[in-house]
This record gives C-alpha cells, sequence and structure tokens, in this order.
C-alpha cells in the first residue's frame, strides 16, 4: 500500500491545519473554542436544544483533533513515513463527529436521540466504507471524498435542525446558527467540487476560530431569546393571577384591603371595604393602612405579629374614618402574600362595633353605678388595691377621701327622691370635673363616694379635698318647681401614712368623715396616725353602740341603689356578709342599704 493513495489536506473545514504550526493561531482557535464551551452553559437547563448543542459541542472537538491529525500526519508524509493508520484514525474522527452533529440536529429538531439501531447503522455504514478505502481497496480520491462528506452531512443536519426551530417566536439565535453551520456546509461542497479559492485554504486560518465565535453568540442569543419567552410567560401567569386575586377580592362579601408592606400604602379596596372606611373609589392609593388605626400601636404589634407569623387571625382593630366619624371595631384576618411583584397585606374585615358594644356594656354594667355612672363599690376597692401595690413599689403617697353629703335625708323629704337623685348626679359630676384623670372615684353607697388620690400626700389631699367641697358648695340643681336646691358634703381624708389595705383606708377615712359631720358638717377632716390608737379602744366601741344612729348611716329605704346590678345572687349573699362584718367593726351601713332590706 502505497501512502501516495492519500492526498494530504492543507486547510479544511477546521481551518488550516497550518495553525498547528503557529502559536498564535492556536492559541486564537483555542480561545474562541473555549467561548464556545463556556456559552454552552448558558443555554436553558434541561432543555433539548441545551443537549444538542452539547452534542455539536462533542463533535467539534472531535474535528478540532482531526485537523491536530492531519498536522502530524502531515509531518510523516514530509518525511516519506506511512500515514494510512493516521488517515484512519481522520475518517474515523469524522464520522465520529459527523454523527454526533446528527444526533445533535435531532435533539435540536425533534427534541429526541435517535435510535441505537438508527446509529449504529449509520455509523457502521460509514465504518465499512472508511475501512474499506484506507485498508482493503485503498482509494485516494474516496479518501478525499470522505473527508468531506462527512462533516457536509453533519453541518447539514445541523442547519436543519436549526432551521427548524425558527417558528419559535424569538428565532434570531437559532437563524445565525442555521445560517453559519450552512455556510460551513457550503464552504465543504466548494472545496469538494474542487473550487480553487476555496481550496486555497492557507489565508483561512482563521476560519475555525470564526466559526466557533459565531456558534457561541448563536447560542447566547438563543439563551437570550429563552430568557425572554420565560419572563413573558412569567408576566402573562403574574397577570393572570393578579386578576385571579382582583376578581376573588371584588367578589368578596367581607371588606378585603391590599396593603404594601413596604409603605403601607393601600394598593386594592373592594366595594365593601370602601364603604366600610369612607373612602372614594377613586382615592383608595391616597391612604396608608395605618390612617384608619385609631391606635399607633395596635398597628405596630399587628406588624410584630406578622413578622412572627405571617398570618394573623381575628385580630381586634378599633378603626377611624377619613371623615372623623365614631370609631368603630373591627375584626381582622391578616396574611402576608405576593401579588405583582410585591410583598403586600391582605387584609380582609367584619364589623364588630356591636359585639364589641355589648361586651363594654356589660363590663360596665358590672363595675359602674347606673344613677351616676361612676364606678362601684367592687371596682373601686380591686382597682385601689392594685394601685396601692403599684404605687408601694414605686414608693409613692397616696390618699382616699370618703365623702358623704349632709343631710340628704332632708332633700328627699323636702324635694322628692327625683331631685335628690338629681343631687347625686350633680355632685358625680363636679366631683370628676374637680379631679385629675388618674385618680379614682366611685360611688360608695347611697350618698356616699369615695376618691383614691395617687401621687398625693395629705397636704395636697386637703387642698383637693377643699376644693371639692368648695364646688360642691356652690353648685346648684333645680326641682320641679324651679327652686333652687343646693347641698354640701363633708370629707373624711386617709392616707398611705395610715394604712396600705384599703379596707382599713376606707375605714379611717370614714372615721374622719363622722368626726367632720361631728364637728358641723362642710367641711373636711383628716384621720392622723395618733388617731389609731383610739380607733380600737373601748370608749371607741361603746360610743358607737350608744349611738344607735350614725350620722352618715343611712336607715332608709335606699333599693334604688342599683350597686348590684351585674352581681349575681352568690355574689350578694357574700357582700351581706361583708356588709354585717363592716357594721359590725365600724357601724357604718356602707352599702346604705337596710338592715331589714338585707
Ligand atoms: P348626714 O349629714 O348625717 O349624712 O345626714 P343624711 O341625711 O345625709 O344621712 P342619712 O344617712 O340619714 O340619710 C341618707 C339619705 O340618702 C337617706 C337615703 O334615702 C338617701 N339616699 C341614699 N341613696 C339614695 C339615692 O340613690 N337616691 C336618693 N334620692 N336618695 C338616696
Ligand atoms: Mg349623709
Ligand atoms: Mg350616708
Amino acid at each position: 500500500m502505497q501512502e501516495t493513495h492519500f492526498k494530504i489536506r492543507r486547510g479544511e473545514i477546521m481551518g488550516n491545519i497550518g495553525i498547528f504550526a503557529n502559536t498564535t493561531h492556536i492559541l486564537v482557535t483555542l480561545t474562541a473554542f473555549l467561548l464556545l464551551f463556556f456559552s454552552c452553559f448558558f443555554t436553558e437547563k434541561g432543555s433539548p436544544v441545551r443537549r444538542g448543542i452539547w452534542f455539536l459541542f462533542l463533535g467539534l472537538i472531535l474535528d478540532f483533533i482531526v485537523v491536530w491529525i492531519e498536522y502530524k500526519s502531515f509531518n510523516v508524509y514530509k518525511a516519506g513515513g506511512n500515514v494510512e493508520i493516521y488517515v484512519f484514525f481522520e475518517l474515523l474522527l469524522l464520522l465520529a463527529s459527523m454523527v454526533l452533529l446528527a444526533i445533535a440536529a435531532s435533539q435540536i429538531l425533534l427534541k429526541n436521540i435517535p435510535d441505537l439501531p438508527v446509529i449504529l447503522g449509520v455509523a457502521g455504514l460509514g465504518l465499512i466504507s472508511v475501512v474499506s478505502y484506507v485498508f482493503i481497496f485503498p482509494d485516494g480520491n474516496m479518501v478525499s471524498s470522505l473527508r468531506y462528506v462527512f462533516p457536509v452531512a453533519g453541518f447539514a443536519y445541523l442547519s436543519v435542525g436549526f432551521l427548524s426551530q425558527v417558528n419559535q417566536r424569538y428565532k434570531s439565535g437559532y437563524i445565525m446558527a442555521s445560517v453559519v453551520t450552512a455556510a460551513i456546509s457550503i464552504l465543504l461542497i466548494l472545496k469538494l467540487s474542487h473550487v480553487s479559492w476555496a481550496l486555497d485554504g492557507s489565508e483561512l486560518w482563521y476560519s475555525a476560530a470564526l466559526f466557533y465565535v459565531l456558534l457561541a453568540m448563536s447560542i447566547l442569543i438563543i439563551k437570550i431569546n429563552a430568557l425572554s419567552v420565560k419572563y413573558e410567560i412569567q408576566e402573562q401567569e403574574i397577570e393572570k393571577s393578579n386578576q385571579r386575586l382582583a376578581d376573588i377580592i371584588k367578589s368578596s362579601p367581607f371588606p378585603i384591603i391590599l396593603s404594601k408592606l413596604g409603605d403601607d400604602k393601600i394598593i386594592m379596596a373592594n366595594t365593601n371595604a370602601v364603604k366600610l372606611f369612607g373612602i372614594l373609589p377613586q382615592e383608595v392609593d391616597r391612604y396608608r393602612l395605618k390612617d384608619f388605626f385609631v391606635d399607633v400601636d395596635n398597628r405596630r404589634l399587628l406588624n410584630e405579629r406578622l413578622e412572627k407569623e405571617k398570618e394573623v387571625q381575628d385580630f381586634e382593630i378599633l378603626v377611624k374614618t377619613p371623615s372623623g366619624d365614631t370609631p368603630f371595631w373591627l375584626l381582622a384576618s391578616v396574611n402576608i402574600i405576593d401579588y405583582n411583584y410585591d410583598v403586600v397585606l391582605y387584609a380582609a374585615f367584619q364589623d364588630i362595633t356591636s359585639r364589641k358594644n355589648r361586651e363594654m356594656l356589660l363590663k360596665n354594667q358590672a363595675i359602674r353605678d347606673p344613677l351616676t355612672s361612676l364606678y362601684n363599690r367592687r371596682y373601686f376597692e380591686e382597682e385601689v388595691f392594685n394601685r396601692i401595690v403599684e404605687a408601694k413599689a414605686q414608693n409613692e403617697e397616696y390618699c382616699v377621701l370618703m365623702l358623704d353629703a349632709d343631710h340628704f335625708k332632708r332633700v328627699n323629704d323636702t324635694y322628692g327622691h327625683k331631685v335628690g337623685d338629681k343631687v347625686l348626679i350633680e355632685l358625680a359630676g363636679t366631683c370628676e370635673k374637680n379631679l385629675r384623670e388618674d385618680d379614682i372615684v366611685a360611688r360608695y353607697g347611697g350618698e356616699e363616694f369615695v376618691v383614691f388620690l395617687p401621687h398625693t400626700g395629705t397636704k395636697q389631699a386637703e387642698v383637693v379635698a377643699e376644693r371639692l367641697r368648695e364646688s360642691i358648695a356652690s353648685a346648684v340643681v333645680y326641682s320641679d318647681e324651679g327652686e333652687e336646691v343646693r347641698f354640701t358634703v363633708s370629707i373624711g381624708i386617709s392616707s398611705s401614712e395610715i394604712s396600705d389595705n384599703v379596707g382599713m383606708l376606707i375605714k379611717t377615712s370614714d372615721e374622719a368623715l363622722y368626726r367632720a359631720k361631728e364637728t358641723g358638717r362642710n367641711r373636711y377632716c383628716v384621720f392622723h396616725k395618733d388617731d389609731l390608737s383610739k380607733l380600737g379602744s373601748e370608749d371607741e366601741t361603746e360610743r358607737k353602740e350608744s349611738q344607735n344612729h350614725h350620722p352618715i348611716f343611712d336607715k332608709e329605704d335606699n333599693r334604688e341603689i342599683s350597686l348590684l346590678d351585674g352581681i349575681d345572687s352568690s355574689r350578694i349573699q357574700e357582700d351581706n356578709v361583708e356588709i354585717e362584718e363592716k357594721k359590725g367593726r365600724t357601724g357604718v351601713n356602707i352599702l346604705g342599704v337596710d338592715d331589714e332590706d338585707l
């Protein structure tokens, strides 16, 4: 077998074999090759195109190796060696490259690798012809032809594969890849046809690099286009889900609001919400959710809970409207959701004002006196107990005042019970007006009132008592006949110097009140520390026993006092026992209820 059977190529598909004789040429080609390699990474993950492009890449590696083999064989040929084996491997690799390019084309075109028998069939036929023309019937012309036929077939498949994708919405990448591969095929066909300028490859060493770069660009364009499609699809889906959510919100029977989590701005409110919050549908975006909260802390609490739980159910909110109507109560269920590329609060509401009002009413009934609306005795005792604990912790002073209307029986007798009631209401109002927000004033019994003054020493309490006395003395109510009815009170003062026990403070202020009554009424008296020794003395007990009638002791029928409202019967029983005990100790009928009534 003569090596002259085989012509040695000098510049073919992947450039000129001469590139292997020139470092710059080979570096440029390899760089372009690397570029293609990296662009392969960027094709859509998991897509058939990506797999196809990897096959394409493998095929091109083989082609590149072929150029190296040709370079080697050229040297061997020049030295007069046998190049038969080189030619065999050259053709074998070209065949393998063609099969890989065909698989790549099939992946891109049909999204599938051809069946194994088909691949083996094509590869087998190729192998038979290679073996035949190289070893069995060595034929230089046939070998030269095969050198072109395999790559032409491979690139033609690829070109068709890429072309098949031009029905896609973004086609530029595919068109470019198809044109590049078709151009390679045409160039090879021209060489096969011995067109002289195509054969003269000495100036075309860069064609390989150019080919890799163009193919890399096509692949990147395909990737960018695929991303655009994906983004568009995503956008459409988001648009659809937004629309769905908007429809659900619109048709909900509950008021629903969407607000941005970042700046709290309202972005959507359904008709029910717009009505509920008293805003105009077109002005929804002018408001923030927090604008509707009466209590800023409540809004903060909601946010804190949302941060922890992402979803808050049955959250009670006191809400105000921009028009400044009476605030009302809402029960809110709030979720954090994704909406239109934003994180938003989805809040659904239920108006619970009437339920809340009922609750408040019941609570008030339990702690307030229905005639004067002041707190009742029970609430006073419980609340003062707590306040004393606080005051002691802070080392603060406090005082208790006990007030009793003077000769109130006379008011009733002269003008009737209705006017008596009016006086009691006026008395309660005057007390409230003259006291601080922090003070607690309660109706303790029939015409008795009790006041707790926190952060107050005896001296200041005297000032308060005097102010109360004066204001009450100058108050007037009118009888049905239009007569002026004037009234006064006597006041007893006790303080934290005497005791830290509510019962004891009441008892001692009552004691001081007794003294005020005894010394002429319409005045105040202070219970001093020295008085403590007298409190339990026998004289005192005798004095109380000798007097059937305590000056501030109500012997009349006082059933209209509704202090027992909201207190159950077992509680009344307990109270009665307590009252009996108190009467035994102090001789004061604290509730002002007649013995017979008990
Ligand atoms: P003193 O100055 O000693 O306190 O004389 P007083 O008349 O105020 O004392 P007394 O305890 O004898 O009478 C209290 C009266 O208050 C008797 C009772 O009928 C009347 N009273 C108690 N509760 C009410 C009420 O809710 N409405 C009315 N109109 N009168 C009440
Ligand atoms: Mg009285
Ligand atoms: Mg009384």
